[in-house]
């Protein structure tokens, strides 16, 4: 065999060469293929599937490094876990689809509710885990919860559908309840477990002392339960006037009188009634029977009075709504122009078309729309010219500050401006709040339509108002009424809790 020629053995060496090296590179390639799988493969290990948020598994890391940090810097860990309520139906009405999308929606909800150093995981089927860092106290943390826990119940859309839903969520803080991550992973889960037993829709918090403070609220929230069968609630009615004296009505509002504590105060027990649903029974019970003593109280009047009631978000929104009101308006008897039904600014900005086309029926019907506390909520105005509104009630914090006597601006440009607008849209103008002398002048002058407020009359028990009305019942008294307004009401009402 001939030998190979120099340049032909180099040849053979370059071409060996060259095929090592290429493949080398070959290997290096797939190596870092395999890399990049890995880290995929890892990130999944570290991802829920559904909403691609950290699973368990990266929660619990990120707890155990997030501990011995907070310690040093003398932070305090929050842990809350999430479990939505009865979310197995969703599942059954809307498929596995359906469920994973509106798991998404309440994940990016809850996301949306943390500060940027929080970790939002998903456990898997309706459970999340979230980490709050560097937080003042355990109450911090129960508020966060609370605002985490509201913005759950806000409505969700499934294609054309709409859906609500609640969540049961545990509280637990680092170091009180727990020095590591599965201890206090354990312990947000069994505080989560709690509050389902309760009912869910709900937190619970791990640590003692805020247990404590809770069982106050928890005690009035039993309690509240009982009230309207125990028949503890009440309305008091505070009367409305127009301009020239003559009565216009009156305001339907809440009393609670407790066995114990006294009277509770609406600002106390609504915003309770509200959370616990409470409100649904509750706000229905004084439709009806506010219909029903206003029907009535026609006969004593030789002008219609209009009954106005405040309506909660949680009832607007409730579906049924609009036919317990023409259901209550039915049973009483009231004609519907007697009704004032009072919403917030707030409850018809945000609202779908459904519940807006609800009013619009109600409307059409002749029941009045109100907005309440006006002037305090958004600054949009154009939603006003869109809704079948046909009063506004200016907030009394405008009306304390019509005439100040403190120094401060005057609001009577406010005042005046919101007369005018609601005016141009033929709109009534009530003033709530109206104390002195000087405010019902100011008033009169610009032009508003109708007066509430101390000045005139407190709320008063129905019988009061009864008596208030056949009082009025004579031409004569109601001019003599009218003239020195022996009405003023100078009762103090017993102090509320
Ligand atoms: P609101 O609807 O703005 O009711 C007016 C509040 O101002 C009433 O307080 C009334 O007593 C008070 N008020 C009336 N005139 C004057 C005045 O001249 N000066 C001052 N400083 N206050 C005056 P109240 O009765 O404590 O009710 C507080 C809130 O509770 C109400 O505010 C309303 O938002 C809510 N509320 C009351 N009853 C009901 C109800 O049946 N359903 C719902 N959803 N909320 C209700
Ligand atoms: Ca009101
Ligand atoms: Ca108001």
């Amino acid at each position: 065999m001939p030998k190979p020629s120099r340049s032909g053995a180099e040849l053979s060496t370059f071409l060996l060469r060259i095929d090592r090296l290429y493949a080398f590179s070959r290997l290096q390639q797939a190596e870092t293929q395999i890399k990049s799988l890995e880290r995929r493969v890892e990130e999944l290990n570290l991802q829920d599937m559904v909403t691609g948020m950290p699973n368990r598994r990266h929660f619990s890391d990120r707890l155990a490094k997030a501990l011995p940090l907070s310690h040093r810097h003398g932070h305090i860990v929050s842990v809350l876990f999430v479990d939505l309520d009865r979310f197995k139906r969703v599942n059954d009405l809307h498929g596995h689809a359906g469920g994973d999308e509106i798991l998404r929606q309440v994940a990016a909800r809850l996301q949306e509710g943390l500060r940027q150093g929080d970790t939002l995981a998903c456990l898997g089927g309706d459970r999340f885990m979230i980490l709050l860092q560097e937080i003042k106290d355990v109450v911090t943390a129960a508020r966060v919860a609370q605002k985490l826990l509201e913005s759950v119940r806000n409505p969700y859309q499934l294609g054309s559908v709409e859906l609500s839903l609640s969540a049961s969520i545990g509280v637990c803080v680092y170091p009180q309840d727990g020095m590591d991550a599965p201890t206090l992973e354990a312990h947000a889960e069994s505080a989560m477990c709690r509050a389902k037993e309760r009912g869910g829709d709900r937190i619970e918090c791990f640590t003692t002392t805020l247990n404590e403070v809770s069982l106050e609220r928890q005690e009035l929230e039993v309690s509240l339960r009982e009230a309207l069968r125990n028949k503890e609630l009440e309305i008091h009615y505070q009367p409305q006037f127009h301009m020239d004296g003559q009565l216009a009505g009156a305001e339907a509002l809440l009393r609670w009188n407790h066995p114990t504590l006294g009277q509770v105060s609406p600002g106390k027990f609504i915003p309770l009634a509200e959370e616990t649903r409470l409100i649904l029974p509750i706000g229905e019970w004084v439709l009806r029977e506010a219909c029903h003593r206003m029907a009535k109280w026609q006969a004593l009047s030789p002008r219609p009075l209009v009954v106005a009631v405040n309506v909660s978000a949680l009832q607007f929104t409730s579906g049924d709504w609009a036919a317990r009101v023409v259901m209550a308006l039915a049973e009483s008897g009231l004609d519907p122009t007697c009704l004032e039904l009072e919403l917030t600014e707030s409850m018809v900005m945000g609202q779908g078309y459904e519940d807006l086309a609800t009013l619009r029926r109600l409307r059409e019907m002749g029941a009045k729309i109100a907005i309440d506390d006006f002037g305090t909520g958004y600054s949009s105005l154009g939603y006003l010219q869109r809704l079948p509104i046909t009063t506004l009630k200016i907030d009394k914090t405008f009306i304390t500050s019509l005439t100040p006597t403190d120094g401060t601006d005057s609001s009577e440009n406010i005042v005046q401006a919101v007369i005018q607008l609601a005016h141009g849209l033929n709109f009534t103008v009530v003033a709530e709040g109206v104390e002195t002398e000087e405010q019902r002048d100011k008033l009169e002058q610009l032009g508003c339509d109708c007066l509430q407020g101390y000045l005139l009359g407190q709320p008063m028990p129905a019988g009061e108002f009864e008596a208030l009305l056949k009082s009025l019942s004579t031409d004569e008294a109601r001019l003599e009424f009218m003239s020195n307004q022996h009405f003023l009401n100078k009762i103090t009402p017993p102090p509320m809790k």
